[in-house]
């Protein structure tokens, strides 16, 4: 095995119409990549960075769309869908990829602040796949991107962990609800990502942090990626209401 971190692409995507939330960089970025390389066309959002959604256009082309759209504005959503609809004319993939990280001990952690975070990463989430839902067709597969702190809890992250914790029961509950249409709903459970090599994280913290992880290495967004379309796709047409966690080992 030459290169562990360059598994084969998912089979079975091609043709598949896919909408991933926040496509634009970081992970959402890596999922548009891999589904468009395995033959799928994407719709993907973005909120305000106009030259990150610029880039992913010119480095996709055709087989992705890049729409602006704000996931805590309902009307940007029905906007949203309608242009999908017209574009794909239905959907067998959702990605519901876009959240917002926090960080605020209880005693700074003001109402606002709470309902930016949960706006974005779970209301923001609910109301995507509920617009969305019209659009799904039977056997469609939902994957949600939760984030592995939830399992043991970080100081200063309780809005976040929230959100997420609460994304993961979301998609449990929505699996029972859509088992019936063959419509699998699962969570992808990451550590901590390198969406941007080498910027933002302190050399102590890195360290500590890589340190954290059972494979020594942070993730890159590829290997998040690569569970969101094995979930996708039809290898996995056996597994829903799940949570993959994708951090190392942490
Ligand atoms: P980034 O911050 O790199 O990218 C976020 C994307 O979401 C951008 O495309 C951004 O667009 C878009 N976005 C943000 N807010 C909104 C909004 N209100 N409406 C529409 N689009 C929006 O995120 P990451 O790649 O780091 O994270 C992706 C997901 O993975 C998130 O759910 C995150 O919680 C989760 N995760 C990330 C981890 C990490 O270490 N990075 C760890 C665990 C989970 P724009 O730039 O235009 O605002």
């Amino acid at each position: 095995m030459s290169d562990v971190r360059q598994p084969v692409l998912e089979p079975g995507l091609a043709g598949a119409r896919v909408l991933v939330t926040g496509g634009s960089r970081g992970i959402g970025r890596a999922i548009c990549r891999r589904f468009a390389a395995a033959g799928a066309t994407v719709v993907t959002t973005y909120r305000v960075d106009d030259d990150a959604a610029r880039r992913l256009r010119g480095e996709l082309g055709e087989s992705c769309h890049v729409l602006r759209a704000d996931v805590t504005r309902r009307a940007d959503l029905d906007a949203l869908m309608e242009r999908v609809g017209d574009l794909l004319g239905g959907l067998d993939v959702l990605v519901n990829n876009v959240g917002v990280d926090g960080h605020a001990p209880l005693a700074a952690l003001d109402t606002d602040e709470w309902d930016r975070v949960l706006d974005t990463n779970l209301t923001g989430a609910f109301d995507v796949t509920r617009a969305a839902a019209p659009l799904l067709v039977d056997g469609a597969s939902v994957v949600n991107i939760g984030a592995s702190v939830v399992i043991r809890g970080l100081p200063g992250k309780a809005h976040y962990c929230a959100s997420k914790a609460g994304l993961t029961g979301m998609g449990r509950s929505l699996a029972k609800e859509l088992g019936g249409r063959a419509i699998r709903v699962n969570t992808v459970a990451p550590g901590v990502v390198e969406t941007e090599p080498g910027a933002g994280l302190p050399p102590v913290l890195y360290e500590r942090l890589t340190a954290s992880t059972a494979l020594g290495r942070l993730a890159d967004p590829d290997d998040v990626a690569c569970v969101v379309t094995y979930l996708a796709g039809p290898a996995a047409s056996y597994v829903t209401g799940a949570t993959v966690r994708v951090d190392g080992g942490i």
